[in-house]
């Protein structure tokens, strides 16, 4: 946003680093995709067909989304997005008993969005009173985990040739 002018429609990978004690779903090293789109006539409409489109195109059509009020601190309104529970189809219980994958609850949450916070267009010279636009934040190696049933975020940082040949 510092060195163009709107439309703006950005997806861009990256590593981040980050200071999360490291456990089974934590990394202090992760990689995430960012999204961004900024324009005239962007609501919060488009952020949630932008994002329940992409989570079907990565799980499935059944999926479904829930956007849940949360707080970043460029975005307002922000987000946290959950998809139905895909390994007990939202219901919350699996093979008699309560599923562990979504403690019971049907849901998993999954990535950070929200509206680009006015106060941003300020600092790169974008009219607010023309402009909206949102932004997203996924992390790669949770929706891996998810997709593939890996238990451990670690795997994926060890360089672990075993690992790394199941999906070559
Ligand atoms: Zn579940």
């Amino acid at each position: 946003m510092q060195k163009m002018k709107p439309p703006v429609r950005v997806v861009c990978p990256g590593k981040v680093h980050r200071n999360d004690a490291l456990d089974a779903t934590h990394s202090p090293i992760f990689h995430q995709v960012e999204g961004l789109a900024v324009d005239t006539n962007i609501t919060f409409r488009d952020l949630k067909g932008t994002l329940d489109h992409a989570m079907k195109a990565l799980f499935g059509s059944s999926v479904k989304t829930r956007f849940y009020p949360s707080f970043f601190p460029f975005t307002e309104p922000s987000a946290d997005v959950q998809i139905s529970c895909i390994f007990c189809d939202g219901r919350g219980t699996r093979d008699g008993g309560p599923c562990r994958n979504c403690k019971a609850s049907g849901w998993i949450e999954l990535l950070g969005c929200g509206m680009v916070d006015p106060n941003v267009y300020g600092f790169v010279d974008y009219d607010e009173t023309r402009i909206s636009g949102f932004a997203f934040g996924m992390g790669v190696e949770r929706i891996a985990i998810l997709k593939y049933g890996v238990d451990d975020i670690q795997l994926f940082f060890q360089g672990d040739v075993r690992f790394l040949e199941q999906f070559g």
